[in-house]
């Protein structure tokens, strides 16, 4: 067997960032940027107010409260065209332009309409006073022009994107978001509603994985479920290679194993076969196939997905094009509220847990039956508990938790 971080270094080496593509921008989220994102633009493009109220000369305040004449009045998306002179105000929506001659704005909650002689020009009373500056946003006080706005290798969130909305900024150089193939292959599979024959059990591996794939930021291609045989198998991995990214297989690589997918991987593709220190998921295959990566996963259900988190969905965030710190599922140490019993055995366990977060801290307890068989309990968990080789926790002991379940 050997150690988690060397199979995973070994997996992550060979997963290099796909190459940069025009994106429109508004498909971006989830891509990563491959190029500085520069702003050509002074955002705000002008000095604008904060709030609705009456843009003055903050001196005219100064002894509040006073009363000044209005001069006329701007909406958002008008042009500035009433000057602000000692003595007068401008009635001003937020995000309308700053008159010229103003200095500040005076929230409307902080004035009072005086009793009002229509033949006379319209006042405003000011009744708390403001100094220069105040409630006034500045062209440039969010982005300038020739500003690199966020760097390369940056992951597009729904912020980001406004911003480029915000710069006029349609299209962006991103890394290809991956194309990742996944295939069932077993004899004992079937899929749908009717009734299982003696032996046949219901292919789930593929569409867990299918979905895992999605959240992980990648196009998931199903390859569909491959009958065990050794041509169709071997159709089924070359033609995905071909179209595909990444591919990803479950099933068929522990020790001893006679599978198909095993078969033929030996023979047409570089793989290197892997004990790992680690339980569930100890069996794992990665290599190429015509350049190629392989995600061969073990194909008990909890496995496949356990070995998908610790080494499929890291190398599938590089291939993204993000970096390797942020290649891994966060983790945090929790504290147990119940034991979580484990035997000694040379590996590391990842049990699936439910995490309980009180006052910023993470409580976790088992999910349900540990076996590698039992996927409602890894359905159910928000985490994976890091059992170091030993005894397991007492509750009350502290554990590394894995947290699952995020985009
Ligand atoms: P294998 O690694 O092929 O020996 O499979 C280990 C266990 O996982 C066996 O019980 C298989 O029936 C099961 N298994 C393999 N592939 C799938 C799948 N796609 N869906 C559900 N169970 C599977
Ligand atoms: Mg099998």
């Amino acid at each position: 067997m050997i150690p988690l971080a060397e199979a995973q270094q070994y997996v992550l080496s060979k997963c290099t960032p796909l190459g940069a593509q025009d994106m429109p921008s508004f498909d971006a989220l989830g891509l990563i940027t491959a190029e500085p994102i520069e702003s050509t633009e002074h955002i705000p493009p002008f000095d604008n107010t904060a709030v609705d109220g009456y843009a003055v000369i903050a001196a005219d305040t100064t002894d509040a409260p006073v009363t000044l004449t209005v001069a006329g009045s701007i909406a958002a998306g008008e042009g500035p065209d009433v000057e602000v002179t000692p003595g007068t105000a401008v009635r001003i929506m937020t995000g309308a332009p700053m008159p010229p001659g103003a200095d500040a704005v005076v929230m409307v909650e902080n004035t009072e309409q005086p009793d009002r002689d229509p033949s006379e020009p319209e006042k405003v009373r000011i009744v708390q006073g403001v100094g220069p500056g105040t409630a006034v946003r500045r062209a440039g006080e969010d982005m300038q022009p020739d500003q690199t706005v966020f760097e390369s290798g940056t992951l597009l969130q729904p912020g980001h994107i406004g911003v480029l909305a915000t710069l006029g900024i349609t299209s962006i150089k991103a890394h290809r978001r991956p194309v990742v193939g996944v295939i069932s292959t077993g004899d004992e599979l079937v899929e749908g509603p009717q009734p299982l024959a003696p032996g046949q059990i219901r292919d789930s591996n593929r569409h867990t994985l299918l979905a895992l794939v999605t959240q992980a930021g990648c196009e998931a291609v199903d390859l569909g479920l491959i009958r065990d045989d050794e041509d169709a198998v071997e159709a089924a991995l070359r033609s995905g290679a071909a179209s595909c990214d990444a591919l990803i297989t479950s099933g068929g690589v522990s020790m001893g194993d006679f599978d198909f997918v095993k078969m033929v991987l030996k023979r047409i593709a570089d793989m290197r076969w892997m004990q790992i220190a680690i339980k569930p998921a100890k069996p794992m295959a990665f290599g190429t196939l015509d350049g190629t990566p392989i995600f061969g996963l073990p194909g008990n259900p909890v496995s496949s997905m356990v070995s998908f988190e610790l080494f499929a969905r890291p190398g599938l965030r590089l291939m993204r094009g993000l970096a390797i710190e942020d290649a891994h599922r966060p983790r945090v140490m929790g504290t147990a509220d119940e034991a979580l019993r484990r035997g000694p055995d040379g590996k590391t366990h990842f049990a699936r847990v439910e995490v309980r977060w009180q006052d910023g801290q993470a409580f976790f307890r088992s999910a349900g039956g540990q076996g590698s068989h039992q996927l409602s309990a890894m359905a159910a968990a928000q985490g994976l508990a890091v059992l170091p080789d030993g005894p397991g926790v007492d509750a009350g002991d502290q554990a590394e938790l894995l947290l699952l379940h995020g985009w």
